[in-house]
């Protein structure tokens, strides 16, 4: 799973421009699939019967990531952008970047001034992304249209996957292509003549600019029960915020709120339960400052009770996340065993 996690790690897949990462994932799964489409949001819905009546689950993990699109070429070949999803203006500085434009990625950076220039600067004022700017290395606007960068061209981070410590890894876009390959796994590695229901995969557009994707799949998908696969931010470093509840290496995110979602009690209870039974290690989530595909997914059709495995990592919606890959098989086995565990869509009601 670890090598089908860099390889969609490298697809370039910005809000809206997920297209590398949706095709990829459609011709992987074509041969599987009962069912297989692609929305008008470019949502891709794949089903999946099991041999035994039972529930609808669908799970949603977002193929789009945190990035920008570029908005302006300057003069002097300079490129301006806007922001894509949740960006933290103070970290955006020497950067690099690869933009994507019409021959393909060029490596690029976000400029910065010089230490040299910093006692010229006001070093109390964050710079506002608007006043920051992408270099290509072109010397003027015709070098970088000759190039092929266009207005509209996304932006990606240029952090190639990079394994560190005993079992940890850093780079971008974890953030959600761990969801995507943990539902791939889920399709690809789950033996559906032992289970009771069908699964539904949402691979879902724009999830980072307020889970768009998500809101135009919910009412199709008639779930009985909804998941999303997706990652959290930990707060086990020593920033003076971090409340410690949420760690690197101890285990999968059983959610139990965020700012998008109240999980299902049944659900998330369900998920504890298959956790302690399976001796999956397991962590309980709480923490208002994220929302995810279960936001849209919960409030579809008259409501459906649902929950999020999330993959705890740090520095999350930045140019370097980093994930223990640990966490990451717990998370796997945990959506392995939703998927043998569940028998009939009664189990997951509100009143239980
Ligand atoms: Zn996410």
């Amino acid at each position: 799973m670890e090598e089908l996690l860099k390889q969609l790690l490298e697809l370039p897949g910005a809000c809206g421009q997920e297209q590398a990462v949706i095709s990829f994932i459609k011709d992987r799964l074509n041969s599987i699939a009962d069912e297989i489409c692609v929305n008008g949001l470019g949502d891709l819905i794949v089903t999946k019967k099991g041999a035994f009546d039972g529930p609808v689950l669908a799970v949603s993990a977002h193929a789009d990531e945190v990035g920008f699109i570029i908005k302006k070429i300057e003069k002097n070949g300079l490129l301006r952008f806007e922001k894509l999803g949740g960006h933290d203006d103070r970290i955006l500085l020497s950067q690099k970047v690869f933009v994507w434009g019409e021959n393909g990625a060029l490596p690029g950076v976000i400029g910065t001034i010089s230490a040299h220039m910093q006692k010229f600067d006001n070093t109390s004022v964050i710079r506002h992304y608007r006043e920051l700017y992408i270099d290509i290395g072109a010397a003027d606007a015709e070098e970088a249209a000759a190039l092929g960068v266009r207005t509209g061209d996304q932006v990606t981070w240029d952090t190639p996957y990079t394994k560190a410590g005993k079992n940890r890894a850093f780079g971008h876009a974890f953030d959600d292509r761990c969801g995507c390959a943990l539902l791939i796994s889920a399709f690809e590695n789950t033996d559906f003549s032992k289970v009771h229901g069908t699964l539904v995969g949402i691979f879902s557009t724009q999830e980072e600019v307020g889970l768009r994707g998500a809101h135009a799949a919910a009412d199709t998908v008639h779930a009985d029960v909804a998941l999303a696969v997706d990652t959290t931010a930990v707060s086990d470093t020593p920033e003076a915020m971090m409340d410690n509840t949420l760690a690197l290496g101890k285990g999968a995110g059983i959610k139990v709120m965020d700012g998008s979602l109240l999980a299902a009690k049944s659900v998330w209870r369900f998920m504890q339960k298959l956790a302690e039974d399976n001796s999956i290690p397991y962590q309980m989530e709480i923490f208002t400052g994220i929302g995810t595909d279960a936001g849209a997914l919960h409030m579809a059709a008259g409501g459906v009770p649902s929950g999020v495995i999330s993959v705890p990592s740090r520095y999350a919606h930045s140019s370097i996340e980093m994930i223990d890959l640990g966490d990451f098989k717990a998370c796997a086995d945990l959506l392995e065993a939703f998927l043998y565990g569940m028998k009939e869509k009664e189990q997951f009601g509100f009143l239980l």
